[in-house]
């Protein structure tokens, strides 16, 4: 272990009671973003984080305002020759209810069995306290970090990140970076340690089917007009193959393909496939044959009808034609697929197969970009290397099956390879009553990042 990193473990030792004080501190203010009557504390919290990084020697601190609550920047920027990080996490939390099922009050933290409880103490005021702590054992005992670093700490995870793109767009300027680090991950099942490489992309979208004017007499006309409940089912039913397959053409021609490693990496990470159908209530596992579950839900495409409506649906028998029909289909993407392009296939097939005597619409309710980081970047490598010397276990590559819009803007609109680490344990109940932090994890955690830190300084990037 270098001279550095021995002084960095003894000063995170020795501020263990300071630190957990202010911990605590932070997790008091009620900073619950989405809801209006929060917003003097949610402005409190960006105040408490802005006063942290002042203190420990950032610069241009900045609590800088959008359409919502503020977005906190910061910079280090005197480690010349070094690479640029820039660091995100969210000082938003969730709001509590159901209050009743919390076993005590969100916002005063309980120390209790190696773990505190509160509102934000994981997702993310856990990882972004940990995340100045580890930034100011670098400064209180070197003066320096081995890197440059900036901020960019955003208020409005919880509630959308509406304000967030355009934040990023109109700040560029300030942003440049090498590698963005999102702390607003977790570990594995198990407790163990994960690097997350992957998030889904989106489209959503909305197909509506018209026919007549009002609903007509079934008896009246049926025979002789086109029910647009029946073509919309026929039109769906054209979407999917029976192997769950997607059936547009061309919606897999940019799916990028898995490499050897990256099957030998999902391979690695424990699956219960009873265990899953059981917890759910399933009747069976169902999707593409080639591809594991894990595998399945990370690294390919789906299609699916999220909601669908027509005709009469009240109590007893009601006989008529629907004048309209209605459904909701969504599809998550993977990498390298352009969402506007998908969107494009989706709707050209959709009226491809539009039967007769109907008018069909299509339209795009909304996008999300898929951001992946493949296994083998230098940044990935050497946060994993931390990871395992820290936790003693080489860490799973998580390919999450959904999306965190802030880590998919930053890797579109900066440019930047992202490298997803966080130490929130797997049952920390972020959103739900009785949030936890496991404190090892959160200790370990500020041990690991000032590692990486100084691993990330050497790293060729
Ligand atoms: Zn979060």
């Amino acid at each position: 272990m270098s001279e550095e990193m021995q002084q960095i473990d003894a000063f995170i030792e020795r501020t263990s009671g300071e630190r957990m004080a202010d911990y605590i501190d932070f997790l008091k203010i009620p900073s619950i973003g989405t809801l209006s009557e929060h917003d003097a504390d949610t402005r409190r919290a960006a105040q408490f984080v802005a006063d942290h990084l002042t203190a420990i020697g950032f610069e241009h601190v900045d609590i800088s305002p959008t359409g919502g609550h503020p977005m906190i920047y910061a910079d280090w920027l005197h480690a010349e020759g070094a690479p640029t990080a820039l660091l995100y996490c969210h000082y938003d939390v969730q709001p509590v209810d159901p209050l009743d099922l919390w076993k005590r009050p969100p916002f005063e933290p309980v120390v209790e069995n190696g773990r505190i409880y509160a509102r934000g103490a994981s997702d993310d005021k856990g990882n972004l306290h940990l995340q100045l702590w580890a930034l100011r054992a670098w400064l209180e005992t070197h003066g320096r970090l081995p890197l440059n670093v900036r901020i960019v700490f955003e208020g409005e995870e919880e509630s959308g990140s509406d304000n967030f793109g355009p934040w990023i767009e109109a700040n560029a300027g300030r942003l440049a970076a090498d590698v963005a680090v999102v702390s607003d991950v977790g570990f594995y099942e198990g407790n163990h340690p994960a690097l997350t490489v992957g998030l889904r992309g989106m489209v959503y979208t909305q197909i509506d089917v018209f026919g007549s004017r009002l609903d007509l007499h079934s008896g009246g006309f049926g025979g002789n007009v086109q029910n647009p409940a029946n073509a919309l089912v026929a039109i769906l039913a054209k979407l999917r193959n029976p192997d769950g397959s997607i059936a547009v053409p061309g919606f897999y021609d940019h799916v990028r393909e898995l490499t050897p490693r990256d099957r030998e990496e999902f391979g690695r990470i424990p699956f219960d496939e009873k265990q899953f159908v059981a917890d759910h209530g399933l009747a069976g596992i169902f999707g593409e044959d080639q591809f594991s579950p894990l595998e399945r839900k990370g690294a390919r495409p789906t299609l699916d009808i999220n909601g669908i409506w027509s005709g009469f649906q009240g109590e007893g028998s009601k006989t008529i034609i629907p004048a309209h029909a209605h459904a909701k289909v969504s599809c998550r993407l993977v990498a390298d697929m352009d969402p506007d392009q998908t969107y494009q296939l989706l709707a050209d097939y959709v009226k491809s197969v539009a039967p007769e005597g109907v008018r069909v619409e299509i339209n795009e309710l909304n996008d999300g970009d898929w951001a992946l980081t493949p296994i083998d970047h230098p940044a990935t490598q050497a946060a994993a290397a931390v990871l395992e010397d820290v936790f003693g276990k080489a860490p799973y590559y998580l390919h999450e099956g959904g999306s965190i819009p802030a880590a998919a803007t930053i890797n579109r609109l900066l440019g930047q390879p992202l490298v997803m680490i966080g130490f929130a344990p797997p049952d920390d109940q972020a959103h739900a009553p009785n949030e936890s932090m496991r404190l090892d994890n959160y200790e370990k955690g500020i041990a690991a990042m000032a590692r990486y830190w100084e691993t990330l300084a050497t790293t060729k990037l």
